[in-house]
């Protein structure tokens, strides 16, 4: 049986209890130890329990991958495949993340707490589908001949740019290395991914997936590891040629800086968000309500484009402040293996505590309209209640800040301008979304509000067909869609005189 909506709890247990963790470093289509022989626990939030323990690679490590990365580029095993031969090396991936859709959601599930059903349906799934979207694409790009007349024939082609450092976060651990890797090994580049110390075990198994597939040993590295000396070590790599980072703002600045401290690398960044959601009196109540409550709840709101502030008409507020109390109480977290549970628990006990402290900083900055406790279950503390607040300040830290959990602020307005203002008064600019069954006014709303993706009558839309990324300090460059290869390729002009 291999329907996993069809999955119980049972079910999901016993594969739990027959998984086999892969936890080296892979590097030149090899699992080795750490250098320093050092490794580090990988804990499952839901319960504390030890999962295993993994190399934690280290500066050391990051020389051998990125040296492997060089090799594998510079010889041409994969760089200089035609990209129809990539195309089917890829599409041979996206079939083996089919094959092994349960065990991967596993993976996931059990190293940072989110739901197994939402792993297998949503990010495993997904995973295939970029993998194959983006192997899809690559030979049908066109390169260019420039309009120079004469005797000349000038030409631009897209190249790939050589060894790619990728470093991802942990709250959609095989989506968001996917996201980077699809693209940069379509087109013909090395990769040296380091997945978050959160959640390594999914990449890891991906990358033996790869090797399946027939990508050339080299050509993909994975170091799992610590973000201050992995990533680091990364990040001012001097042969490395370009960075991509999902992650906080915060880290996403220090990437800048180490690029600009080493060898000017491209860098480009996803970060953080503090997304609006404006609810206007017009609007379908009930659904902006459902898709709201998705929009904060899903995943336990570490997403970075969870819609955490609602703004609302206060014509409605009362009415929208009962229903998403209701969505809320609906919400309740429990173990990730139960399918019948609306959320997990948080990452881990740490990032419980800053969402904990969020919330008593909430506490005293406005209205409670519910949860706003930790729930103790198993042996785990790191479950959170569903929370909600109201009738903020606007300097409030839980308006202003990015909190990744699950914690939404509501707040009135009384005109549009007011409305936007609102919206925008943000250092973020990730994604946005508007309610309203006025056409017009969704238009002019999403024209100002600033933001990589504004919702309609929905929200966090995405597919792999629309670019995905931010603006202001959510980051810049764009996941997904046709333009993700802009980031993995330079223009290379060669013209001949004739
Ligand atoms: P994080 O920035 O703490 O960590 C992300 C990655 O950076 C991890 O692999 C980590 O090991 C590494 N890292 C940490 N410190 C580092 C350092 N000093 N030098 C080099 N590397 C370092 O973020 P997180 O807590 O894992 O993830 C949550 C954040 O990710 C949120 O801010 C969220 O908004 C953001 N995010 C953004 C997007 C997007 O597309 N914009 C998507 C998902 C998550």
């Amino acid at each position: 049986m291999n329907d996993v909506t069809q999955f119980t709890r049972a079910d999901w247990q016993a594969r739990a209890a027959a998984l086999r963790f892969r936890n080296e470093i892979w590097i030149d289509g090899r699992a080795v130890p750490a250098a320093s022989g050092a490794r580090f626990e990988s804990v499952n939030p839901a319960s504390g329990a030890v999962l295993t323990d993994v190399a934690r690679g280290g500066a050391e490590d990051i020389d051998r991958a990125v040296a492997s990365a060089r090799r594998a580029f510079e010889d041409g095993r994969w760089s200089r495949k035609t990209p129809a031969e990539r195309k089917e090396v890829l599409l041979r991936l996206a079939a083996l993340i089919r094959e092994n859709v349960p065990e991967l959601a596993l993976l996931d599930s059990l190293d940072m707490g989110k739901l197994v059903k939402d792993a297998a349906t949503i990010d495993a799934p997904g995973s295939a589908h970029f993998f194959q979207w983006h192997a899809e694409a690559i030979d049908k790009l066109y390169d260019e001949i420039a309009p120079t007349g004469g005797r000349d024939l000038a030409m631009i082609r897209r190249v790939p740019l050589g060894v790619i450092g990728a470093v991802v976060p942990w709250n959609f651990p095989l989506d968001m290395a996917t996201w980077k890797l699809a693209p940069a090994l379509a087109t013909g580049n090395s990769v040296v991914l380091k997945p978050a110390e959160q959640s390594p075990l999914s990449a890891l198994r991906l990358a033996e997936l790869a090797a399946e597939a027939g990508l050339p040993d080299g050509v993909l590295n994975v170091v799992p590891g610590f973000g201050e000396d992995a990533g680091q070590a990364l990040g001012r790599h001097a042969d490395v040629d370009c960075l991509v980072f999902t992650g906080s703002t915060a880290v996403g600045k220090m990437f800048q800086r180490y690029a600009g401290e080493s060898n000017m690398k491209q860098v480009w960044l996803e970060t953080g968000g503090k997304s609006p959601n404006l609810i206007f009196p017009d609007a379908d109540l009930d659904a902006a309500a459902d898709m709201a409550a998705f929009g904060i709840f899903f995943n336990q709101g570490e997403v970075c484009s969870a819609n955490s502030r609602m703004l609302v008409h206060a014509s409605i507020a009362e009415e929208m402040i009962e229903r998403m109390a209701a969505r809320a109480a609906q919400a309740q977290p429990g173990d990730p293996l139960d399918p019948a549970s609306a959320m997990g628990p948080l990452v881990d006990r740490k990032h419980a505590d800053t969402v904990m402290g969020f919330i008593a900083s909430g506490k005293q900055a406005g209205r409670l309209v519910c949860g706003g406790e930790r729930i103790a279950r198993d042996a785990s503390d790191a479950y959170v209640q569903p929370t909600i607040f109201t009738d903020l300040r606007p300097d409030a830290r839980v308006v202003r800040e990015e909190i990744f959990g699950p914690v939404l602020t509501i707040q009135t307005f009384k005109t549009e301008d007011e409305a936007l203002a609102m919206a925008n008064d943000s250092p973020y600019a990730l994604a946005a979304s508007v309610w309203t069954r006025d056409l017009g006014r969704a238009l002019s709303v999403s024209d100002r509000l600033n933001a990589g993706t504004v919702s309609v009558n929905t929200v966090d839309a995405l597919s792999a067909m629309t670019p995905f990324g931010g603006m202001k300090q959510s980051g810049f460059g764009r996941d997904l869609s046709i333009h993700s290869f802009d980031k993995y390729s330079a223009l290379k002009t060669t013209w001949i005189k004739y």
